[in-house]
C-alpha cells in the first residue's frame, strides 16, 4: 500500500501546493490534500487553536485535524525564508510547533526547515530529509525534486503571464475567468489584495471573487503579476521590505497602482496581522495619491457575511457613481 501524505489547504498551500504534490508523486506517494475551508474545518481551528493567533493559521489547525486520522504523515514546513535576505512572518517559522502542541492523536509530522536567507544549501537538505521518509536514495530524491521544481515555475510563470488560466494547474478554479475574459464584459477591474492563504480561500473571505464577478467586475490578483515587476517596484520602497508576502503584495499593488491598470483595490487582511498593518498602509498612501479607491476589510472568525456585502456594495456603488457622474474625481475629497 502507498503512503499517504496530508497536505493542509491552509497558509503557503496556496503558494507550493503543486510543487510538493508533485514532488511527492515523483516519489510514488499519495498526496491527500485537505478540503476547501469549510464550517466545520474553522470550527475545529478556531477550539484546537490558541486564541491569541490569526485566522489562516487557526483555519491551518482546522485543516490538520481534519487530515490527521487519513494519512499516515502531514506535510507542515517550517518556512523561515523563501528568498535571499527576506523573512517569512514568524507565525509560518512556529507552525508545525504549533500545531504538535494543539492538537492531539497526530499522525508523524514532516516538518522540513526551509530557510533561503543565506543560502539555497538548506533547501537541498529540507528536499533530502523529506524523501529519506520514503526511499534511501539520494539521486532518487533529488531527481524527484528537479522534476517538480522545473514543472512548478514553468506553471508560475505561464499563471502569471496569462498564457494559462490559473485553474489549469489546479489551484485557484475559482478564478480562472480572470485572465480568459471570454465574452463577458466587465464594468471595471479591482486588485483584490492581501495574503494568498486569504485572497485564495473563498470559505474565510466570504465569497468575494463571486460577489465582484456578479457586479460585472474583473479580479486581479498579485499572483497575475509577473516577478521582476513586482521585485522592481517593491524595491522602490525607501527601506528594503523584508518580508517576502509584503514584497509581493506591495511590489504587485504598486505596478498596477502607476500603471493604471486598476480601478480600485480590495485588501483583505486578517484581524491582528502585524504585517498587514505596515503593508496595508503603504498601498492606501500610494492609492491616495494616484486617486485609486482602497478599501480595507478585516477579517476573523466572528466576521458576518452581511458587514462585508455592505462593503463591498457600497465600494461598487461608489465606483460606478464615480463613473457615471465625476470623472476621476477623488474619492479622498
Ligand atoms: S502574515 Fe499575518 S495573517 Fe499571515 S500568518 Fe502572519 S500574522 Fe497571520
Amino acid at each position: 500500500m502507498k503512503n499517504k501524505v496530508g497536505i493542509p489547504r491552509g497558509m503557503f498551500y496556496y503558494d507550493y501546493y503543486l510543487l510538493w504534490k508533485e514532488f511527492f508523486n515523483n516519489l510514488d506517494v499519495e498526496v491527500v490534500p485537505s478540503p476547501k475551508t469549510n464550517k466545520d474545518i474553522l470550527n475545529k481551528g478556531v477550539h484546537t487553536c490558541v486564541d491569541e493567533a490569526c485566522l489562516p493559521v487557526k483555519v491551518f489547525h482546522g485543516h490538520v485535524d481534519y487530515l490527521k486520522d487519513k494519512v499516515n504523515y502531514i506535510f507542515i514546513p517550517k518556512f523561515i525564508s523563501i528568498y535571499p535576505k527576506e523573512y517569512c512572518c514568524p507565525k509560518h517559522l512556529g507552525l508545525p510547533d504549533m500545531v504538535r502542541h494543539s492538537i492531539e492523536g497526530l499522525p508523524e509530522i514532516i516538518d522540513p526547515e526551509i530557510n533561503l536567507r543565506k543560502s539555497d544549501k538548506t533547501l537541498k537538505k529540507a528536499v533530502l530529509n523529506t524523501g529519506k521518509y520514503f526511499t534511501k536514495s539520494s539521486k532518487k530524491i533529488y531527481r524527484a525534486f528537479n522534476e517538480a521544481y522545473n514543472q512548478f515555475f514553468k506553471d508560475v510563470d505561464l499563471m502569471s503571464r496569462g498564457v494559462v488560466p490559473i485553474n489549469a494547474v489546479g489551484l485557484y478554479d475559482d478564478l480562472s475567468f480572470n485572465i480568459k475574459e471570454g465574452n463577458e464584459t466587465f464594468k471595471r477591474k479591482i486588485l483584490f489584495l492581501g495574503h494568498s492563504y486569504n485572497i485564495y480561500d473563498d470559505y474565510i473571505n466570504m465569497n468575494i471573487v463571486s460577489k465582484l464577478k456578479k457586479r460585472k467586475t474583473k479580479v486581479i490578483t498579485a499572483e497575475m503579476v509577473d516577478e521582476e515587476s513586482i521585485r522592481y517596484y517593491a524595491s522602490k520602497l525607501p527601506k528594503r521590505m523584508f518580508w517576502t508576502h509584503g514584497q509581493r503584495i506591495v511590489g504587485a499593488a504598486y505596478a498596477l497602482i502607476e500603471g493604471r491598470a486598476v480601478d480600485g483595490i480590495i485588501y483583505i487582511s486578517a484581524f491582528g496581522c502585524g504585517l498587514d498593518s505596515v503593508l496595508m498602509d503603504l498601498v492606501e498612501r500610494t492609492a491616495k495619491g494616484n486617486k485609486i479607491p482602497f478599501t480595507l476589510l478585516t477579517i476573523d472568525e466572528q466576521t458576518g457575511e452581511a458587514g462585508i456585502n455592505t462593503r463591498i456594495e457600497a465600494f461598487l456603488d461608489m465606483l460606478e457613481w464615480r463613473d457615471n457622474n465625476e470623472d476621476n474625481f477623488s474619492t479622498y475629497g
